[in-house]
Parts: structure tokens; sequence; C-alpha cells
């Protein structure tokens, strides 16, 4: 029998602010009437002005966090945000590889759009050599892509070019986010299936501050259609339009880059 409210999981670090992270992810997750848990890798002090401090939790406690949702919970999808380190992506791995938690969605995340770091340099090679490989989905946004390739990204065919490369490192389903590139009109994601069918996703670009967690968004997104059974392309259409529709419906709140926190 289906499940009524399928249980989910990220994987992420927090943002105090609201408006990111896990708490983007949680609230994407209740929004698209799916049950989520979450694995907290780092603690954020952010606002809607920026990120002033982060620290990651203990290996350990990230170890027991994971161990208490498999004791418990039917995880049917789940996602990674934040991952902070080196050490802290290693110790995901290890413990996705322990766990059977569904399709896992990969969002690199590495610079917040105030410019602080949220994954030292460091470890974009074990994120591309150990997180990358188990991906269903891999949903970097244009400067990701470029760290995670070598390649640079100025055109679409050079997305095109990109997307195949992160094929090439053992991620299934792309999506590269256009919303970095400096198309005036537009903000087209590029979709690359497992199968190698392609397609762009399009949307009018709207001229607005307020886009902080769009990012997590898409991808707890992704990770509730998945958790209720859609298939990939079905779920990272449908998560497209529901991030559109996010950022036109959104109220300000804060002073700076105001989060998602409007649906419809
Ligand atoms: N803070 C956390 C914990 C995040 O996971 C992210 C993005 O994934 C951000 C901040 C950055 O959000 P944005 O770049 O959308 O402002």
């Amino acid at each position: 029998m289906a499940n009524e409210f399928p249980e989910t999981l990220t994987i992420a670090g927090t943002d105090s602010g609201g408006g990111a992270g896990v708490m983007a992810d949680l609230k994407t997750m209740q929004e698209r009437n799916v049950f989520g848990t979450a694995v907290v890798v780092a603690v954020t002090a952010q606002n809607t002005l920026g990120v002033q401090d982060f620290m990651a939790v203990p290996q350990h406690l990230i170890d027991e966090q994971f161990a208490s949702l498999a004791a418990d919970f039917n995880i049917r999808a789940c996602k990674t945000g934040m991952l902070a380190d080196a050490e802290h992506v290693h110790d995901v791995v290890v413990n996705l590889k322990k766990n059977c938690f569904g399709p896992l969605t990969v969002d690199p995340v590495m610079i917040a759009k105030g410019g602080a770091a949220l994954l030292a340099d460091d470890a974009v090679t074990t994120v591309r050599d150990e997180l990358v490989p188990l991906a269903d989905v891999l949903t970097p946004n244009i400067p990701e892509a470029e760290r995670l390739t070598g390649l640079t990204i100025e055109s679409s065919d050079q997305m095109v070019q990109a997307a195949l490369a992160l094929q090439d490192l053992g991620a299934k389903n792309i999506v590269i986010k256009g919303g970095h590139e400096a198309t005036p009109d537009e903000a087209s994601d590029f979709v690359l299936m497992a199968d190698g069918r392609s397609f762009w996703l399009t949307a009018p670009r709207i001229d607005t501050v307020r886009t902080h967690g769009t990012g997590d968004t898409l991808s707890s997104c992704i990770t509730a259609e998945l958790a209720k059974g859609q298939d990939y392309e079905t779920a990272i259409r449908i998560s497209k339009d529901f991030v559109t529709a996010a950022i036109e419906n959104t109220i300000p709140v804060g002073h700076g880059h105001g989060p998602l926190n409007h649906w419809a």
C-alpha cells in the first residue's frame, strides 16, 4: 500500500535565520506533504544579511543521529546540503553507504550567496570523489559545477559539457542551476537524465533579492517528490515550478536577502 506520509531525510547545516539549510528543507518537505527528519552536520549563526559564524557538529554525534533515524524510520528519499569540511563529507558518505535511505539528492553546497564559505576548500575533492558518485540527482549551481569539473561555464554549451563531465564522475541525473548566470531575462537550468535525455527548464528571471535558500528548496522538493514515488523527470519539473512560485510569492522578512517563505 502506498505510504500516505513518506519519511524523508535532510543531511545539512542549520540556518538560525530560518531561510536556508535544514530549516528550508523541513519547511519544504512539510509543504510537499512528506515527513522530514534531519541529521544536523553544522550549526550556523546566520540571518538575511549573511553567515556570521558556524561550527561543525562532532562526528560521533552525526553518527548517532544517523543511527537514531535508521533505528526508527523508513526513509524513502534523502538529500545532502552543507557538509562543512572533508572529514564530515567522508563521515556522511560512510553513513549513507551503511544505510538504505532511498534515492539521494546531492546539493553540493559550497559558498552562500553572501560569500561565506560553507565547505572548506580542500573538501571539494572529497565531495567529487566520494559523494558525487552516490548521487541519484546532483544539483550544482554554475560555480559549484565549475569547481567539481574544473571547467569554465560561460555559455549554455559549456553547461551541457559540464553536465556530461559530472555524469562521468558518477552522478546519475544532473540539474545545473543557471540562476547565477548573467542571462538578463531567464533563469535556465540544464537537466541531463541518467538515460542521456536532456532538456532545459526555463523560467522568467524575477528581479528580487529574496532568493535565500532557493537551492535548498529545490533539492528538498526533489527529495520529497521522489519519496512520493514520482519519477526523476517529474520530480525535477515539479520542483523547478515550486521554486519559481516561491520566489514570486515570498513575503519580505529581515533586512537583507530574505528567504523563500510563501509558496502560493
Ligand atoms: N546556510 C546553509 C546552512 C545552507 O545550507 C545554504 C545553502 O545551501 C546557505 C546558507 C546559503 O543559502 P543561499 O546561498 O541561498 O543564501
